[in-house]
């Protein structure tokens, strides 16, 4: 607890503290004269919000627990532990407090946050050859980076990346998977 001042029972005053040991009760240990002294824990009150997760054409719903105080923001990253999908590294894309869209809330006044899953993601890919275009999904992880002008290979067909489209702003020459709504390829 660096930036944390504590009352020191010893120097009668507040000041600053290790910790020693950590359970129910604190031990800590006054930077002055080094008294080791317990202190009540304290607890972070905790939010249970509603979370909606998206991954590709499936979604999951589950409940987490966050810091009441925790300021949470669309575009933002979030960890969603679930049972049965294990940890998930999500975006967030929406959050719904009372019955309305908000850009960003506390945790404590939000009842649902949707979000997609950017660790693993499918990519769309658009190859075309000769007047013909295939159209075609790949799993990929979302932190992948992907260039126009790179060659790569999905299911068996070697192309060279033209062009993609990204979520939200136009166009890019490079970007990471999570962030492409579709790639262009011609194909070798
Ligand atoms: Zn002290």
């Amino acid at each position: 607890m660096p930036e944390e001042t504590i009352f020191c029972p010893t120097c009668g005053e507040d000041t600053e503290h290790a910790l020693v040991k950590a359970g129910q009760k604190n031990l800590v240990r006054c930077a002055e004269c080094s008294t080791v002294h317990p202190v009540q824990a304290v607890r972070e009150r905790l939010a249970n919000l509603r979370a909606v997760v998206n991954r590709g054409e499936t979604s999951v719903s589950c409940y987490i627990n966050l810091p009441e105080g925790d300021l949470l923001k669309v575009g933002q990253d979030l960890l969603v532990d679930d049972v049965a999908e294990g940890v998930m590294v999500t975006e967030i894309s929406s959050l719904e407090s009372k019955g309305r869209r908000l850009q960003q809330a506390q945790a404590k006044d939000v009842e649902t946050v949707w979000a997609r899953a950017v660790d693993r993601v499918e990519l769309k890919i658009s190859i075309y050859r000769g007047g013909m275009t295939r159209s075609m999904k790949i799993p990929v992880p979302g932190a992948d980076a992907f260039e126009v002008g790179e060659v790569i290979e999905a299911n068996g067909i070697k192309f060279k990346i033209v062009k993609m489209k990204l979520r939200g702003e136009g166009f890019a020459d490079r970007a990471e998977a999570k962030d492409i709504v579709r790639l262009w390829g011609r194909e070798l």
